[in-house]
């Protein structure tokens, strides 16, 4: 049998999927082992691999029937999977500056390996739902995490770029400016930008901009007590319980994810939008209000676009093993090694 792996190495653990040739996936839920990435290349890829004969036991099938490997990490790095040199938050080590992933851990399986980066493995694993491996689909994907990754699915094919930052939909400048309710506010990225997507839209977002620009407007907020940081976590959870300055929080998120995806609506002509990520994994009251909120801040749309769907992404946790795993089959499908 030709089983395909999808593996996503996060910060802290490595997540498995695999499917089959005929794309059935063969883990429900989680299948997860520590990453150690903080050890370096060498630690890491050997419990890339460890964890990989985990899930094929659990998965009932011997790891020389997986035929081929893919592979998403946090980035930046290139489209084939070579890390900056300049390391970044997730690869510490002194040893993953211009470390090529993708070629390393193909020596160390002895398998074919594909990358992806995170964002775009997530946005296709979200794009496959509704659409299948279908070469007709267009869909933009909108993650929203620590920061806001993400991806564009243009006919079926991840656009990766020139350089691999296709899809850095995080530092897409917004006209924040025409928020309601914000007026005033002053968003800065870590990437040098003001007023992008991440910087109104993530957990970041939260605390360095969106706690700060309303907890002078809401005296004696409980939020206002402890540091920024804890109480960023915790918005999502009282927003979701009804707390009003929490609610504006993610109201003016939803706008700012409504402002960005009619620039995409209007750039791609897609087929589907979809947001995903922890900001929204919380119960279906609170996604369908997120999702009204992202209509009501989106500028009136043509006929033809209005019936444009926003749907919330699934299977938030292993989306990006999913989505690794998929375009690992559609490359070996295309090569003929599936
Ligand atoms: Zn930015």
């Amino acid at each position: 049998m030709n089983i395909v792996a999808g593996v996503d190495l996060g910060g802290n653990a490595v997540n498995y999927t695999l499917i089959t040739e005929e794309e059935k996936f063969l883990i429900e839920g989680l299948c997860e082992h520590p990453a150690r990435s903080r050890e370096g290349p060498r630690v890491c890829l050997n419990q890339i691999m460890e964890g990989l004969e985990i899930a094929a036991a659990r998965a009932g099938v011997k790891t020389s029937e997986v035929t081929v490997v893919g592979l998403d990490t946090p980035g930046p790095a290139s489209s084939t999977g070579v890390l900056s040199a300049e390391g970044s938050t997730n690869f510490v080590h002194k040893d993953w500056g211009g470390f090529d992933i993708r070629a390393g851990l193909a020596e160390k399986l002895g398998k074919p390996v594909i990358y992806l980066n995170d964002g775009n493995a997530g946005a296709l694993w979200g794009h496959y739902v509704l659409f299948g491996t279908s070469r007709e689909a267009t869909s933009v994907s909108a993650i929203i995490g620590t920061g806001l990754g993400g991806g564009v699915i243009i006919e079926g094919n991840v656009v990766k770029g020139r350089k691999g930052f296709g899809g850095e939909l995080g530092h897409v400048l917004v006209p924040y400016q025409s928020i309601p309710g914000a007026e005033g506010m002053k968003p800065d990225c870590n990437c040098g930008r003001r007023g992008d997507l991440e910087s109104v839209c993530s957990l970041t977002a939260i605390e360095k901009t969106l706690l700060p620009y309303f907890l002078p407007k809401y005296p004696g907020h409980e939020l206002g007590k402890g540091d920024l940081h804890q109480a960023a976590k915790r918005v999502r959870g009282m927003a979701e319980r009804g707390d009003e300055m929490c609610r504006e929080v993610f109201r003016v998120q939803a706008c700012a994810l409504g402002l960005f995806f009619d620039e995409m609506v209007n750039t791609f002509d897609p087929d589907a939008l979809i947001v995903g990520g922890g900001a929204i994994e919380t119960d279906k009251e609170f996604q369908d209000w997120f999702v009204s909120e992202i209509r009501a801040g989106m500028p009136p749309q043509r006929v033809e676009q209005a019936d444009i769907p926003i749907h919330i992404m699934p299977n938030g946790d292993t989306a990006g093993a999913r989505g690794a795993a998929i375009e690992a089959l559609k490359v070996a499908r295309d090569s003929g090694l599936a």
